[in-house]
């Protein structure tokens, strides 16, 4: 299954598999771990490998993915968003504004290389020195790609119990972000099932 940075961005929200919701960008040390696995994502020549991070960033890159997830929440809809932060969704013209101003803070030329005997690649220079800019602008734009191309259609937000990730449909009957989480589905659905109907009290 393709990575997408982007989502990748947004499901650092996650379900901590005891009930409860995990926030992967909570501490300063959980970005600089989440920007390590990342790294392939994140295109070198910005120079966002080797990136200090701290609590300004995290802050930033925190807002970025508000944004993200406020715009995602309106692409899986009439569908209903992620349920965890479904009560704290940013306006899309608040989403739009912060994202494009994200994306904005940084110029980049596009470059065209050839090594040798490999594929031609595309990288992007900037002479952007603040690396905190160079990483919400790289997040920025992944989510702008995203949102643009193919996989919006395919966005959904997992429905199984407790699951708060958003995920990319794969095959065409794939209801659930994981095999997992269709697992715990088919389970709640089995006790929905197998409960007696409770009497309904006429009002
Ligand atoms: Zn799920």
């Amino acid at each position: 299954m393709d990575r997408h940075l982007a989502l990748e961005l947004a499901t650092t929200i996650r379900h901590d598999g005891h009930g409860g919701v995990a926030d992967d960008l909570a501490t300063v040390q959980g970005l600089a771990d989440w920007l390590r696995a990342q790294s392939d994502l994140l295109d070198p020549s910005l120079g966002t490998g080797d990136f200090a991070a701290d609590e300004a960033a995290r802050a930033e890159v925190v807002a970025v993915r508000a944004a993200v997830r406020s715009l995602f929440a309106r692409a899986v809809s009439p569908e209903p968003p992620s349920p965890a932060d479904a009560d704290r969704l940013l306006s899309t013209e608040d989403a739009l504004r912060a994202l494009n101003a994200a994306a904005a803070r940084q110029s980049v030329t596009p470059q065209l290389d050839w090594p040798v005997g490999a594929d031609p690649r595309k990288s992007l220079r900037s002479g952007e020195p603040d690396p905190v800019v160079r990483l919400t602008a790289a997040l920025a734009r992944a989510a702008i790609d995203f949102l643009t191309g193919p996989q919006r259609e395919l966005l959904r937000a997992c429905t199984a119990p407790r699951c708060v990730r958003y995920f990319v449909k794969g095959h065409g009957r794939q209801e659930y972000c994981k095999p997992s989480c269709s697992n715990r589905a088919r389970v709640a659905r089995h006790y929905q099932r197998a409960k007696p109907t409770a009497q309904k009290p006429t009002a």
